[in-house]
């Protein structure tokens, strides 16, 4: 079956690769292979991509940076779709228009080139857009969902495409529409303000200072939980003795409880089973049934 999805890709000259080494581009590091990795370069070919997918019966998933994704198990047996390749932007009257695979950092960087910010604290997630308004990321009181315009989503089953405003995307903490449907967000447009250069540069400044809290220069996919009511999930995880609490090469941070991160070596497996006994512990001490953040192939 793959092999008739590659021959199709090869005759379209689009991106390919079987058997593809994903523990490289993950945040998290785990070993892990996908049936195939394909790296469209173009919103055109990512909707080929993705009717092809339909077409063949065979599952897919468009991921970004993988900054928030890991593997299930050492395979994923699907097609990995990966964005990054898709990242043409622009600025224009205080609006960036930007497609799914730009990151954050570099949006920020392109508004306050023109004097425009507003948009300082995505700085420092490490995502693109697509996998930004996917989940309404955010930090230091400034979501997506905050400064999204419009957008065009895919809708593979349906081969359409849908303009949404945002409202239509429903955003509400780490949700959208889109994490509730199979809608593949292509670009959008997101609202600035004008600010000058010296402004944004000391905000972004002032975010990283904020964010020093959180381990530096480790494999981790950030928060692994969502915050439980109004304490973040770290709390507990730290209230209940789990800092520095790990399982095979998987460890609760012990700069952050709130951060799984790998410190070396760790497996999905080894993940997968501290998420259940972090949820199991904070339940136990809490009555508290913590809902994973992290997206899990
Ligand atoms: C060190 C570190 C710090 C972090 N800090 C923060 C933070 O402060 N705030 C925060 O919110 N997050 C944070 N994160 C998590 C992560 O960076 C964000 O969730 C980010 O938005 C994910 O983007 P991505 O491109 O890596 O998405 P991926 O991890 O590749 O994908 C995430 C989800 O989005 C879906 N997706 C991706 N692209 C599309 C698309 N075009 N259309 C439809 N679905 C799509 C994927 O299928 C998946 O379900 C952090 C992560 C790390 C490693």
């Amino acid at each position: 079956m793959p092999e008739r999805l590659f021959d199709e890709l090869r005759k379209r000259n689009i991106k390919f690769k079987p058997d593809a080494d994903i523990g490289k581009i993950s945040s998290l590091g785990i070993p892990a292979t996908a049936l195939v990795l394909v790296e469209p370069k173009d919103t055109s070919e990512l909707i080929t991509v993705l009717d092809l997918c339909c077409d063949k019966g065979i599952s897919y998933r468009v991921i970004g940076r993988m900054s928030n994704t890991m593997p299930r198990g050492e395979r994923y047996p699907g097609v990995l779709i990966r964005t990054t390749g898709i990242n043409r932007c622009r600025l224009r009257d205080g609006r960036v228009y930007a497609e799914c695979g730009c990151s954050l950092s570099s949006l920020v960087r392109l508004g306050s080139e023109g004097g425009y910010g507003g948009i300082e604290a995505l700085y420092h997630i490490p995502g693109t857009l697509g996998g930004a308004v996917y989940g309404n990321a955010g930090a230091c009181g400034t979501e997506i969902c905050d400064v999204f315009i419009s957008g065009r989503v895919y809708y593979p089953k349906e081969r359409r495409i849908i303009c949404v405003d945002n409202e239509q995307m429903r955003f509400s903490y780490r949700k959208s529409a889109l994490s509730e449907a199979e809608g593949v967000f292509l670009d959008g447009e997101l609202r600035l303000v004008e600010k000058s250069r010296e402004e944004i540069l000391s905000l972004i400044e002032a975010h990283r200072i904020k964010r020093q809290n959180q381990p530096k220069g480790v494999k981790t996919l950030g928060s692994t939980f969502k915050r439980a009511g109004d304490l973040s999930a770290g709390y507990y995880i730290d209230r209940a003795g789990l800092k520095g609490f790990s399982i095979g090469g998987a460890e609760v941070s012990r700069v952050h409880a709130g951060f799984i991160v790998n410190r070396g070596g760790a497996t999905a497996e080894d993940v997968l089973r501290l998420i259940e006994h972090i949820k199991t512990r904070v339940f136990e001490c809490f009555g508290i049934l913590l809902e994973e953040e992290i997206q899990i192939l």
